[in-house]
């Protein structure tokens, strides 16, 4: 069996990223892989700006010094001149005067008569958010691969720059598989359950910034399979759940077979059976199990990282954890294990501890929505309370 590692590091090699790119307003680009870098085209600040409203001065300025107050600075004016020995009442984001280099904050200042007298020392360059104190001209903000988050559009916007060169979507084919399956909305009857890997993937692959260009239920029929797989080629990943096992409705497998091919990676992860790793008429295919919870565990560890590095990004699939204690003993069973576990304080000491859900079963999607992630169980061992474990927050996958 295959550690995670290797299959991670296997994935990575067979997938190569699209290499199509487009461009795309800033607007737009949040949660695009950036095709090319983002390079400042001007300092940010343009000029000095004023920190709060007060007044601008040339410094250095004494305790009980006094100046007459000349005009009125506006946030959104060009700049005015200042004279020597003269003050100007400024607002918060204005630029300075040609000639000041200072800012006093009005609560230190008393005014008397048109004269300002200030009630405390002042350095030069106090009270002022320097040219270029943000970005500067010419400077790299953002490197290609980067996947682009709300405060990095802002940063790009900040700067003037009104579009950005991105990788094209990727464009996903989500195929959800069994004859027990009912979509929303259907009416219920016996033996059915309701689709809930469908609407999981879709939000999963929304929130990956992904296209989904096709999307069906499909029964388990092999006929049906194949016509939908062969259309499904078209994208350029297939994503699909259940009928990957080795049971006489498990037919995505077979259709899968016929039209290229599987490779029967036995993952060394729990769960991790059975996924499906393979290609559909050339297109790479993830055949993910079809039990929830697998369902999502196998997708943010490997399904995730297909879509990232087709979008170009630079670290593909990336996967922060951090070591935190168990609240309560546990043992490891034959393989490693991915279980739902809530960060909750220790009573005895205040600090984070790990407490697992009761039930570790893949059917059960009510241990997922009650998580705030997973915690890696080693094979073969037993672990007592307060014992350490690496923790994956679902959070930190942007979840
Ligand atoms: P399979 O891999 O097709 O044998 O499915 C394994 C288990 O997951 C079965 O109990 C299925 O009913 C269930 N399952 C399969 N697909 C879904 C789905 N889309 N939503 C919820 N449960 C599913
Ligand atoms: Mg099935």
């Amino acid at each position: 069996m295959e550690p995670v590692e290797d299959v991670v590091a296997r994935l990575r090699d067979q997938i190569e990223p699209l290499g199509i790119t487009e461009q795309v307003p800033v607007l737009e680009s949040v949660g695009r892989v950036l095709a090319e870098p983002v390079r400042a085209p001007r300092n940010v600040p343009f000029g000095p700006l004023s920190l709060f409203d007060g007044y601008a001065l040339a410094g250095p300025i004494g305790s009980g010094e006094r100046a007459a107050v000349v005009g009125k600075q506006f946030a959104g004016d060009p700049p005015q001149r200042l004279e020597p020995g003269t003050a100007m009442r400024i607002f918060t984001g204005a630029l300075l005067p040609e000639g000041a280099d200072t800012v006093i904050a009005q609560e230190s200042v008393e005014l008397d008569d048109g004269q300002a007298r200030w009630l405390e020392d002042l350095a030069v360059g106090a009270g002022v958010r320097q040219t270029g104190a943000d970005t500067r001209q010419g400077e790299i903000l953002l490197e290609a691969g980067t996947r682009i988050t709300a405060p990095m559009l802002g940063l790009i916007a900040s700067t003037g720059v009104a579009e950005v060169a991105v990788s094209r979507r990727v464009r996903v084919a989500l195929l959800t598989t069994g004859d027990e399956l009912l979509a929303p909305g259907e009416p219920f009857s016996p033996g059915k359950i309701y689709d809930a890997n469908g609407p999981m993937l879709e939000a999963l692959l929304a929130a990956a910034g992904v296209e989904i260009v096709q999307r069906a239920c499909l029964p388990d029929d092999r006929d049906e399979i194949d016509a939908r797989l062969r259309e499904a080629a078209e994208a350029d990943l297939i994503i699909t759940s259940g009928g990957v096992s080795v049971g006489e409705a498990d037919l995505v497998r077979a259709g899968v077979e016929s039209l290229g091919r599987i490779d029967h990676w036995r993952i060394f992860l729990k769960p991790g059976k059975p996924l499906a790793i393979g290609e559909v008429l050339g297109t790479p295919f993830l055949g993910l199990p079809g039990n929830p919870v697998s369902t999502f565990v196998t997708y943010l560890r490997f399904a995730r990282l297909a879509i990232d590095r087709l979008a170009g990004q630079a670290e593909p699939g990336a996967w922060p954890s951090q070591p935190l204690p168990l609240v309560t003993g546990r043992e490891g069973g034959d393989r490693p294990e991915y279980i739902r576990v809530r960060v909750r304080r220790v009573e005895a000491d205040g600090r984070p501890g790990l407490e697992p859900y009761p039930d570790q079963n893949s059917g059960l999607l009510s241990s997922l929505a009650w998580a705030d992630g997973l915690a890696l169980i080693p094979p073969q061992v037993r672990l007592a309370a307060g014992d350490t474990v690496e923790f994956t927050a679902f959070k930190e996958l942007g979840l």
